[in-house]
């Protein structure tokens, strides 16, 4: 059976038509799913008891099922979903003055091998779909009864790599006749995949890219993350400036910054040189030490002098609060888990 949160409206129109239905009956059932966020088809009380069992007979509402709940000193709080298939996912809910943020993860599992991430090493299973997405804020907003207000696609995965789901979930999201997320308050986040950065440029979506940037050679880039061999830094930075100059939106840069890595003063200078005159933000993070990874965490007071110069030198930098770490909810502290992982 298919997931009727796979659809954003105009392809419900499709699905409704194809079920020999008007396609107003798409708009009724869309919002019965994002605004009044009902959790079956029996309660769509303005759809004809026929049409209720029609979409019962075809479609499942795919809602996931909690296996695990944690919560963090600071208010995070870490899901463990049940996807339904023998799979659980994480994902991560963060409350900012600014109002609560979700972390939705994008793939069963990460290809992109980065050193000193969580999610590596783990096997890669599957891409989510569009409503496996959507519905992680769906079961986080059903679970809470908050209502979140920005989106950051930094769960597990790489968003860019499960490319069309992604963006079929954001335009979900987005729609202004459902849960009405502005694409302002919507972050990719990505590891670098130069040819998807210029896909998404031609998208007209205005959400906010990140790019997991973390060094400024490829020497060391390539060390830390595989992937720079494919795209090196070069390629990825000119991706930027084309991607800010077609789209008007300022890019994001994050840097985990690990002790005696790329933390020193010489990376800063590095940094500057690259980002001169880029319309960006640099965003510090201090890196994760994940089991058995050589990276260790930067000090606070290191981290606040590379801030410090990068912003005495054109280049707006902050230091991202850390939220989630004594669950490990925190950036890069997430992995893929099955039902069957003991350790979750
Ligand atoms: N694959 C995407 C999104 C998932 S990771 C990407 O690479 O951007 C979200 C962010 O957490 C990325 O910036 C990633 O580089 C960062 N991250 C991963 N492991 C980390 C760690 N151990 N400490 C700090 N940040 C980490």
């Amino acid at each position: 059976m298919k997931n009727i949160k796979d659809y954003d409206l105009p392809q419900l129109k499709e699905e409704m038509k194809k079920l020999g239905q008007k396609p107003f009956r798409a708009e009724q059932i869309f919002q019965w799913l994002y605004r009044d966020k009902v959790s079956s088809f029996d309660e769509m009380t303005n759809l004809s008891l026929e049409l209720r069992e029609l979409l019962k007979q075809n479609y499942t509402m795919n809602e996931f099922k909690i296996i695990k709940k944690q919560e963090a000193s600071d208010g995070t709080k870490k899901y463990l979903f049940d996807v339904l298939d023998g799979n659980a996912i994480e994902t991560v809910l963060m409350s900012y003055h600014h109002g609560f943020t979700i972390c939705v993860t994008t793939q069963i599992g990460c290809k992109m091998g980065c050193k000193f991430c969580a999610s590596t090493g783990i096997p890669f299973i599957r891409n989510l779909s569009s409503g496996e997405i959507v519905e992680q804020l769906l079961a986080v907003e059903r679970d809470t009864g908050v209502r979140i207000s920005n989106v950051v696609f930094m769960g597990i995965g790489e968003p860019l790599d499960n490319y069309e789901n992604v963006i079929n979930a954001i335009r979900i999201i987005n729609n202004p006749k459902g849960i009405e997320i502005g694409a302002r308050h919507i972050s990719i986040s990505t590891s670098g995949l130069v040819p998807q950065i210029y896909r998404l440029a031609d998208e007209n979506i205005q959400c906010t890219l990140s790019i997991s940037l973390h060094a400024t050679n490829n020497k060391k880039r390539s060390e830390m993350m595989p992937v720079n061999n494919a795209y090196p830094i070069e390629e990825l930075i000119q991706a930027c400036k084309d991607y800010i100059a077609k789209t008007n939106r300022r890019v994001s840069f994050e840097y985990a910054l690990a002790k005696e890595n790329n933390d020193n003063l010489e990376d800063a200078k590095e940094l500057v040189k690259l980002l001169r005159g880029m319309n960006c933000h640099v965003n510090l993070i201090p890196i994760n030490k994940i089991e058995n990874g050589k990276y260790t965490k930067s000090s606070i007071e290191n981290i606040m002098k590379f801030r410090d110069y990068l912003n005495n030198h054109g280049i707006v930098a902050t230091i991202r609060r850390e939220l989630g770490s004594d669950i490990d909810a925190a950036c890069g502290q997430l992995r893929r888990k099955s039902l069957v992982d003991k350790s979750s």
